[in-house]
């Protein structure tokens, strides 16, 4: 097994950097005088730049967003829905230039890149259908009690590398639907289609609505402890998770905050493990494994283990990794080096450990972050590959023989995005799921979302839920008018 240091990766590249890239603030788009390099996975090397937002920049993003509030927040629900479902055919009509550009930064393959930018339009839609109706409390001799919900006012939304364009989508439509404006940052390693959509959204949007900002890290912080921001919506790692609700806490933001994951898969002894091999590779491999809800431990019977370690190596042998540009390609490469390194880090610890590696584990040189499937049998429970989230393509695959010690085994964490129950007896495993300690428990699948039912993290896995009346009305805030009639 390979069990050095990081590949070699080429030297900086000579090619000019494309550079077509602004912020929008105010309806207009900055280029500004920095800049930040963008990395394309599959290289190693920079193959654009994108415009770096300075301080008063963003306080001009904020002061816009802040004016628009009032005329946006006035604009009837059915504006603002026509609006919504024009992004949306926009992101439709622009899939090809989109997907290309977010396979080049992201490293996807296109095909997933392509469902990605069709399923931000789709959720997009779903959600603007979605009706926030107010709630008669109480209709008395005496007095009447309504619940209304209001929009809060400027929404900073903040997105990881993984799915940089379905994951800005969802917060963006639901402030933006509720009547609240928005100021948008997506994660430094990520950032070129994101403007790519803000400058096609011009045309949809009032000025200051949407603003669309670029910038390292710090640039969140400045964004959660903005005055002028009243909610923060963020998705990305627990340990920043934290930061931003610390920060959030200088002018009571609230705050809607979707983090990482480590979900289980508990796979009973009455399954046929031939069948479910290739809906277990796939929901665990998916964008090489940086899905937040991606499979990240299985728990498999006794009875059928070695047959399923057997055919899950399978699925990983065939799996062809390269370019996402390449049509062929199933998983593209690690998204970046930081986290190339710590797979890496992840894969000497589980060879040290004496783990059995069934397929994959052994890293290619560079150029590109590329990292085979790899899977993992007979690991320890402490191992860093069960404790963490990996978020990539290496996949432990653990033993039980009482499925209530699989169970406790799969709540052992602090994290609690999803997790999966599988088997044929459909109700005994409904029992089981229903035991996760979890956001949402799927029977016989796994990642199945929509606009239209809930989705958030249990215990470190997050705070409030996206999508569905319940996410939407994170995004409101909740007013009681009590009339005394008399
Ligand atoms: P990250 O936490 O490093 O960064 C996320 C975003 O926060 C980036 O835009 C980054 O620039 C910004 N940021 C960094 N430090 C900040 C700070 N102190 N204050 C404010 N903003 C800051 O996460 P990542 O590595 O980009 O994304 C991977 C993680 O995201 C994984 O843990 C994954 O599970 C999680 N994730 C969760 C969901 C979900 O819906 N629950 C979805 C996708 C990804």
């Amino acid at each position: 097994m390979n069990s050095r240091a990081i590949p070699d990766q080429p030297a900086a590249a000579t090619a000019p950097l494309r550079a077509d890239f602004a912020n929008l603030i105010d309806g207009e788009l900055v280029a500004g005088n920095e800049w930040f390099e963008v990395i394309n996975p599959a290289t190693g090397q920079a193959f654009a730049r994108a415009p770096r937002v300075s301080r008063p920049e963003l306080d001009r993003a904020v002061a816009s967003a802040r004016r628009a509030f009032n005329s946006w927040r006035a604009t009837p629900l059915a504006e603002r829905r026509a609006a919504i479902v024009r992004m949306a055919g926009i992101l439709t009509d622009n899939t090809a230039a989109l997907a290309q550009l977010l396979t080049q930064e992201q490293g996807k393959p296109l095909g997933q890149a392509r469902d990605e930018i069709s399923r931000a339009a789709s959720q997009s839609v779903g959600m603007a259908q979605i009706l926030i109706s107010d709630e008669l409390l109480e209709e008395s001799a005496e007095r009447r009690i309504e619940l209304k919900y209001f929009p809060l006012g400027v929404v900073g939304v903040i997105t990881p590398w993984n799915a940089p364009i379905n994951l800005a989508a969802g917060p963006l439509v639901a402030a933006l639907y509720t009547g609240n404006t928005v100021v948008l940052k997506p994660s430094p390693y990520t950032p070129l289609c994101t403007l790519k959509i803000a400058a096609l959204l011009r045309e949809v949007f009032p000025p200051g609505v949407l603003n669309v900002v670029a910038g390292p890290d710090e640039l969140g912080e400045w964004m959660t402890a903005h005055p002028g921001i009243d909610k923060i919506s963020f998705t990305g790692s627990v340990a920043t998770g934290k930061q931003v609700m610390a920060s959030c806490a200088g002018n009571l933001k609230r705050f809607t905050l979707e983090l990482g994951g480590n979900d289980a898969a508990i796979v009973l002894d009455d399954v046929d493990p031939r069948a479910i091999a290739p809906k277990l590779f796939f929901s665990a491999f998916v964008n090489s494994g940086q899905v937040c809800m991606a499979i990240k431990r299985i728990y498999a019977h006794e009875s059928i283990y070695e047959e399923l370690c057997g055919a899950l190596a399978e699925e990983a042998t065939k799996a062809r990794v390269g370019s996402g540009l390449d049509p062929d390609v199933q998983l593209g490469p690690i998204q970046n080096l930081e986290q190339y390194q710590k797979i890496i880090a992840i894969l000497n610890d589980t060879t040290a450990q004496g783990a059995r590696i069934l397929a994959g584990g052994r890293v290619p040189a560079g150029p590109g972050y590329f990292f085979p499937p790899t899977i993992v049998a007979d690991i320890d429970d402490r191992a860093r590959l069960v404790q963490e989230e990996q978020f990539g393509p290496i996949l432990p695959v653990l033993k039980y023989s009482d499925p209530e010690d699989a169970l406790r085994r799969a709540n052992d964490t602090r994290f609690g995005l999803s997790g999966s129950v599988w088997g044929t007896d459909v109700e005994r495993a409904t029992r089981l799921a229903a035991r996760l300690e979890v956001g949402t428990a799927w029977v016989n699948q796994h990642r199945t979302t929509s606009a239209t039912v809930p989705f958030g993290g249990a215990k470190e896995s997050g705070m409030g839920r996206q999508y569905a009346q319940l996410g939407l009305k994170g995004y409101m805030e909740p007013r009681v008018i009590s009339v005394l009639k008399s």
